[in-house]
């Protein structure tokens, strides 16, 4: 799926989406008026997360707020 589910389902919209490496979900970053990949640390404890969106390699852990 090309976006993110939790926003999909409620009829909201993104800005970028993040890959949680935890599970694999697919969740909306911070910029984001839901900001669910934060809610998705939050709720699940998945704290490692990468960019999902084109030519974006980058992955972020919530729990030390840093590029790992
Ligand atoms: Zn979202
Ligand atoms: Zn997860």
């Amino acid at each position: 799926m090309e976006g993110c589910e939790d926003c999909l389902a409620a009829g909201g919209r993104w800005v970028h989406l993040r890959l949680c490496l935890g599970c694999g979900k697919v969740a909306c970053c911070d910029s984001s008026p839901a900001k669910h990949a934060s809610k998705h640390f939050v709720d699940e404890g998945h704290p490692v997360i990468r960019s999902f969106e084109p030519g974006e390699t980058w992955r972020w852990c919530f729990e030390d707020n840093t590029i790992v």
